[in-house]
């Protein structure tokens, strides 16, 4: 079985790092499949959900923007913050997702309305790959003991 190193590492800590056969997402030029031994490439990446299949099946990570280096036998996504959906605190979330949609309904004068926009868009980011993940079963945690959390 052909498989590459996937590591996405953020400023405090590697979220995964272990063997994979494909990895799926969004690169800065359009969407990106990676297969083992895929030729040198280095982009950046926008906020997304990273899909990852492994031999115990499909999973879904999901990250802020951030860089992409690929080399025949490592992938590394270096991003500010990401989780594997599965690890997704889902009530975490949906809070920071109503506290941002308050905000832009009230739309008073103090409130920074990209800073909220942002917020909301990671806030539904997560819950989308907490769905996704629990659908496929979490197989990235469930399977192998490279992950940290
Ligand atoms: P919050 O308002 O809930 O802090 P946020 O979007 O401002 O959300 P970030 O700044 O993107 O949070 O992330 C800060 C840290 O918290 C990162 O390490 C990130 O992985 C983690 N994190 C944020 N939200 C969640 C969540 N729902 N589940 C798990 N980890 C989370």
């Amino acid at each position: 079985m052909s498989e590459v190193l996937f590591e996405v590492v953020t400023p405090d800590h590697i979220v995964v790092s272990r063997p994979v056969m494909y990895i799926s997402l969004r690169g800065g030029g359009g969407d990106l499949g990676i297969l083992p031994r895929h030729t040198p490439l280095a982009t950046t990446v926008p906020a997304g959900i990273v899909r990852v299949r492994v031999a115990a099946g499909e999973d879904y990570i999901v990250v802020t923007d951030g860089f992409l280096h690929v080399m025949p036998d490592r992938v590394t996504l270096l991003v500010a913050a990401a989780e594997i959906g599965s690890l997704v605190d889902t009530d975490r979330a949906d809070y920071a997702r109503r506290r941002a949609e308050q905000r832009l309904a009230e739309r008073t004068a103090t409130i920074d309305v990209a800073r909220a926009e942002a917020a909301l868009a990671r806030a539904r980011l997560r819950l989308e790959a907490a769905e996704l993940s629990s659908r496929a079963g979490g197989v990235l945690v469930q399977s192998n003991t490279h992950v940290r959390t």
